[in-house]
């Protein structure tokens, strides 16, 4: 089968058999890839529809399309792995995002700990909320990242045992992979944590003990903050028998 290019809409401009296509999708469409129609396609919803359809009409302001078929949870995992992850200098969270997305990550959570460098502001989530969207149809998955606004480390903590588990990627720890593979093939909720370039504070880390959250190694290396952040979802998610 030829590569088939995704879209997304969201799931109001799905109504019945006919799906429309509007703004920068419509454009990408239509006057970037020069779709007619006749021209088969897929759309997403970003909540896990996937559509297979043909265009049927190429308007000015959209292009709308009939859904010949449907599929769900296109391209997703079946664990749902969070990324809380202390927000890395200049633009490297906006490399994350692009690259987790890629590899199934469900939400990313930009944290504020004691020795983070920068924070995140509007702006900043909307662009990662933009790169998120374009990674999920470029890899082919059918549920949109949710990037959400800043947490404090504290605000995550608590929130920890909502999780089925919750790990910190901290070096000189032990690998805990082993005791997620009951999770294999489950629906999982998990939580990954990852730190500033000058690492969690002896508070942080302790707030975290209390909190239940397990500490895990990536390796005898000091990896770079937003490699440690795919790295350690890459892991996990392989563990879990997600890639
Ligand atoms: N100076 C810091 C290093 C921080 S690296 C320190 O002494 O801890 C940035 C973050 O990446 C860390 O907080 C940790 O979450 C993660 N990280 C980097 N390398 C890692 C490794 N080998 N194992 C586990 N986590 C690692």
């Amino acid at each position: 089968m030829p590569r088939r290019e995704f879209f997304y809409a969201p799931p109001a401009q799905i109504v019945n058999d006919q799906i429309e296509l509007t703004g920068d999708e419509h454009t990408h469409c239509a006057k970037v890839l020069r779709k007619v129609v006749g021209d088969q396609l897929t759309v997403v919803d970003g909540e896990g529809h996937a559509f297979d359809g043909e265009i049927h009409a190429v308007e000015k302001q959209r292009t709308v399309i009939r859904i010949l078929n449907r599929r769900e949870a296109v391209g997703e995992p079946k664990a749902r792995l969070t990324l809380a992850q202390a927000l890395p200098k200049s633009n490297r969270f906006d490399w994350l995002v692009e690259k987790g997305t890629e590899i199934g990550i469900s939400e990313f959570i930009p944290l504020r700990c004691e020795r983070s460098e920068t924070t995140a502001n509007a702006s900043k989530c909307k662009r990662w909320r933009r790169l998120a969207l374009a990674a999920m149809k470029q890899s082919c998955r059918s549920v949109l990242p949710i990037i959400e606004s800043e947490k404090s480390f504290l605000e995550i903590c608590s929130a920890a045992s909502k999780f089925d588990f919750a790990l910190l990627a901290e070096e000189g720890s032990v690998s805990v992979l082993d005791e997620l593979e009951k999770y294999r093939g489950k629906n999982a909720l998990g939580l990954v944590i990852v730190g500033p370039e000058g690492g969690f504070s002896e508070t942080e880390l302790q707030a975290a003990a209390n909190s239940g959250i397990q500490f895990f190694s990536l390796g005898r290396r000091r990896l770079r903050a937003e490699t440690a952040g795919l790295v350690a979802a890459t892991v996990v998610l392989s563990t879990l028998d997600e890639l």
